[in-house]
């Protein structure tokens, strides 16, 4: 069975990464159909005319499944945010961020192994903001009831599948009542009665745990904005950017892309850790097992996380992470040990 997947591979050091990441997957054998399309600055590049064309976007429903580059979005104003929009238009409404450690990257703890996820569609990302009157700007939080559910929902499925023991939900409902408040309540309700261990921390004291003391958490469950800044910050707990994947995931679609960004300080140089993009491909792979009732495809994933952190552990790196070798010269480094 060959499933086709469609690429993005975005701008900044996104192309790069992406070829990387692709080299990595077709070497190790994954029975995957690559179909290219552009978002984000190639686009316009491209000439598309938008960056967020919508054949991307349709390719994405067509078949369910992405791997995607960073996408630049200009700050303090220009187009709005390509990642946002995808997530959006595709109803992505589960983000899912691993970060954990790996063999061969020195860090202050060791045993980190945390999940963040959060919620993808609302909160304070729907970009709804309005000038009151000159000097007066306001920015939409919005929470509802059925967003709110359906990611506390999401996270139950997801620690009861991964077998993981603890959910703690990052809120700020003393202060924000309603819009936190909804969200905590419907966590509430869902794991009420579950056997999974429920928890909930005020997410600045949340935050001082975390930097504390990561192993004491294991599933984190946060709305939008709150999730990413916190999968930053348990990015840097493991080794940084260059080794956090994510997934950002719907009932009918999926786009899996690392936490960083298009790094344009380093675009272009072969600087790039494509790990972060590589391990997001192995929980693509992971969930095309799912979907496809294949194990072959997570078979493929396990051997391209072996080859990865045996090339880690013998100092096979790129510079992010204390290594000196370029973005393809790491992942000619991973094709060689598979
Ligand atoms: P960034 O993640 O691009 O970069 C932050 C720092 O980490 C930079 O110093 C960069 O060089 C480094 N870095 C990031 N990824 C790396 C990698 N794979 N290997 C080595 N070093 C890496 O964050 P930023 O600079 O705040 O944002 C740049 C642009 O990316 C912005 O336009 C932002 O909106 C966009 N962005 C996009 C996404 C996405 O497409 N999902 C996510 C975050 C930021």
């Amino acid at each position: 069975m060959t499933a086709t997947c469609v690429r993005i591979p975005g701008d900044g050091i996104g192309p790069e990464v992406c070829d990387a990441a692709v080299r990595i997957l077709e070497a190790a054998g994954a029975a995957i159909e690559w179909e290219e399309h552009l978002a984000g600055v190639a686009a316009l590049d491209a000439g598309k005319g938008d960056v967020l064309p919508e054949a991307t976007l349709e390719a994405v429903r067509r078949h369910g499944v992405a791997l995607k580059g960073p996408c630049t979005t200009p700050i303090g104003g220009g187009f709005s945010s390509v990642n946002v929009a995808l997530r959006r238009g595709l109803d992505l409404y589960g983000a899912v961020r691993p970060a954990r450690n790996l063999a061969g990257i020195e860090t202050r703890f060791s045993d980190v192994d945390l999940v963040v996820i959060h919620e993808n569609t609302e909160g304070l990302y729907s970009g709804i903001e309005n000038t009151i009157t000159k000097g007066v700007v306001t920015s939409l939080k919005v929470a509802t009831l059925e967003a709110s559910r359906r990611i506390a929902r999401f996270a139950l499925d997801y620690a009861r599948a991964r077998e993981r023991k603890k959910v703690t939900v990052f809120h700020k409902a003393n202060i924000m009542k309603l819009t936190d408040g909804l969200f905590l309540d419907c966590a509430r309700e869902v794991f009420d009665g579950q056997e999974i261990e429920y928890e909930e921390r005020i997410i600045d004291a949340g935050c001082m745990r975390l930097v504390q003391d990561p192993t004491q958490f294991d599933v984190l469950l946060c709305e939008n904005l709150y999730g990413d800044v916190v999968s930053d910050l348990c990015a840097g707990l493991v080794g940084g950017l260059g080794v956090t994947p994510g997934a950002n995931i719907g009932e009918h679609a999926a786009v899996f892309e690392a936490v960083h960004g298009s790094a344009p300080d380093i675009a272009g140089q072969d600087l790039a850790n494509p790990l972060a993009l590589v391990m997001s491909g192995v929980m693509l792979l992971n969930h095309l097992a799912e979907r496809e009732g294949d194990a072959a495809y997570r078979e493929c994933g396990a051997r391209i996380r072996t080859a990865y952190d045996a090339a880690l552990a013998a100092g096979e790196k790129t510079g992010d992470i204390g290594g000196s070798l370029g973005t393809r010269a790491f992942a000619d480094a991973v094709i060689a040990r598979l």
